[in-house]
């Protein structure tokens, strides 16, 4: 017995459920991986037990001997957090061998698995969520990790995707997912764990999740059911469904507040703390303009629900993107802006900072619901495909929801920042289009995908015309919708006509060549402290990448450490005496410069 597609499908709107419902009866629906986990997660949220079904049709074209399965939050820190307990077949006998610290399991059933065959894993796993003190999920602290993690080298793609702080539970990347086939083999190890990891191929979830009495529960998809589960004690419980999904994450709170708007007929929620109202408020408007901004300019949002989350996230990560549910870090909010934060280092505009970081962030994450999200693409060996486009998305917004001269201020501060921020750090100019593994430092990663690769598609808009350019990102988005699109795909959508060369030379330029310094200016640290007082700060995808350094950079030259900017630069206000010495006492005690 196989399982029946069309109640996974009730997170989709009327629009998409109607297409897909033309090839459901193909059976190409049910041939897409489903994953249904039952969760139980204990009330001190330190630990998970989960049981998994993986149901699998082998739509690869060759006959396979072995299903390759990947747990991703294994790949990342210091030891594996999620160990398999027991893993079977149902229906047909195999054997597993559990690899690569948890990280990685072969299934290999008695008989290979035919071109169109199936196969269903059943799995136990045992997990446990790190713990992240709250004190380290602040704006000012991320910031001064960053940095020493930076020189250190070992940034090393740990974002808090699978940790509990302070009374709220992350959960992305905990369960094992069919592997990715490269070259007609599995894809067992990534090379780098910078960036988005896990498999970005379309699938199904259900997830039935059981939790202490009184949380609060954001998920990815619909929930479809919610209620208390008697016994000693009751737990709360929650089914949620998420059809044609990349990935699935669900955040755990008794401190979860929410708010939520329509967009047409889109529920837009925005999840917060309780400290946090204001913002939780903020971050809602946000995220429905920029869900009606991507609308008109790319084409429909698939689902019924687009979820917004507060979560804390660490390692630099402004937030996260999932199918239908994005996280923001708490670094963002005002209450990780506290003693010792920027708003307390820099009286005045601290605050202004942060909510424009906020603001940038929220759009940046809604729009990877497009791409990435909509429209897939190899987040590993093509990391600029989504994000650069996510970047100059974000830009996008804030040109159509509060005109030019502020897109032009965001585009200089939090986002060609990021490429300035690279080459103060002595670090050259490079190719945007590379493989995660490639770019060597983070910084360089930060500088050229979230930095320099925003700008290929002002110049491309630029060569071809407002006209042709969105109607070429409409057509990209109906052709790969619940696709994955070739690395250089919009190129060539654009590529056409007697602007075919023209268009071929700016995708040359911005994406394999370095003209970086010709194209975005020579970094300045006057210039780029300016704009941050203005009001913004420079970082990854609204994260801090390029931060770190530059609140380093800032302390340094207020204390007359000698960077070369001296306290009265122009533009930069004054600085209380006492929130500097805070700062400089702050640092020692973190180790920092
Ligand atoms: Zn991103």
């Amino acid at each position: 017995m196989w399982y029946d597609p069309s109640p996974l499908l009730v997170n989709l709107r009327a629009e998409d459920r109607r297409a897909l419902s033309s090839r459901a009866s193909s059976g190409e629906l049910a041939a897409i991986p489903f994953y249904d986990l039952d969760l139980e997660l204990a009330d001190d949220q330190r630990t998970f037990r989960m049981t998994e079904e993986v149901w699998f049709t082998n739509t690869t074209g060759e006959v396979l001997r072995e299903l390759a399965l990947r747990i991703f939050a294994n790949a990342v820190g210091e030891r594996p957090r999620i160990s398999v307990v027991e893993a079977s077949c149902v229906e047909a006998s195999c054997r597993v061998r559990v690899h690569d610290r948890h990280a990685a399991l072969t299934v290999v059933p008695a008989e290979p698995i035919g071109v169109g065959g199936r196969l269903r894993v059943r799995l136990r796993l045992e997990g446990e969520l790190s713990h992240i003190d709250p004190s380290r999920t602040g704006m000012f602290v991320q910031a001064m990790e960053s940095q020493r993690q930076l020189a250190a080298g070992s940034l090393h793609g740990e974002y808090g995707l699978l940790a509990e702080s302070g009374g709220t539970a992350s959960l992305g990347n905990f369960y094992a997912m069919v592997a990715d086939r490269r070259d007609g083999r599995w894809v067992l190890q990534d090379e780098s764990t910078l960036g988005d990891l896990g498999s970005g191929a379309i699938s199904h979830f259900r997830a039935r999740i059981r939790c202490a009495q009184g949380s609060r529960v954001a998920v990815s998809g619909q929930v479809v059911r919610e209620q208390t589960v008697l016994g000693r004690p009751p737990r709360h419980e929650v089914e949620a469904v998420a059809g044609m999904a990349r990935n699935f994450a669900i955040i755990v709170s008794r401190d979860l507040h929410v708010r939520e708007r329509r967009v047409g007929d889109v529920v837009v929620r925005s999840w917060f703390k309780s400290a946090d109202p204001t913002d939780g408020e903020a971050v809602l408007g946000h995220a429905a303009a920029a869900l009606r901004i991507y609308e008109r300019r790319f084409g429909p949002y698939p689902y019924t629900d687009l979820d917004v989350v507060q979560a804390p996230l660490v390692g630099g990560a402004g937030g996260v993107e999932f199918s239908g549910l994005v996280t923001v870090a708490q670094m963002f909010y005002g209450s990780g802006d506290g003693a010792g934060g920027l708003g307390g280092l820099l009286p005045g505009i601290g605050s202004g900072m942060r909510q424009a970081m906020l603001e940038f962030v929220v759009a940046h994450e809604v729009a990877h619901q497009w791409w990435h999200g909509l429209v897939g693409s190899d987040a590993r060996l093509h990391p600029f495909v989504d994000e650069s486009l996510a970047q100059y998305s974000s830009v996008l917004y804030m040109k159509d929801r509060y005109g030019a001269d502020r897109a032009a201020l965001e585009a200089r501060r939090q986002v060609a920042a990021n490429y300035h921020m690279m080459r103060l750090q002595g670090l050259p100019d490079g190719p945007v289009d590379r493989p995660v593994a490639a770019f060597g430092h983070p910084l360089a990663y930060a500088g050229l995908v979230y930095g320099k690769g925003a700008f290929v598609y002002r110049e491309l808009q630029r060569v071809v015309g407002d006209r042709a350019f969105f109607r070429a990102l409409r057509r990209y988005v109906r052709r790969h919708r619940f696709g994955v699109a070739p690395p250089r795909a919009l190129v060539r959508m654009l590529a056409r006509g007697p602007r075919r060369a023209q268009v071929e030379g700016v995708a040359r330029r911005w994406l394999d060549e370095a003209h970086g310094d010709e194209d975005l200016g020579a970094a300045d640290m006057g210039t780029l402290v300016s704009d941050w007082v203005a009001g913004g700060l420079g970082g990854m995808g609204g994260g801090l990448g390029g931060a770190g350094p530059l609140v380093e950079q800032l302390l340094r030259a207020l204390g007359g450490g000698g960077s070369g900017l001296s306290p009265s630069a122009p533009g930069l206000p004054a600085v209380d005496p006492g929130a500097l010495r805070d700062a400089a006492q702050q640092l020692r005690r973190l180790g920092g410069p």
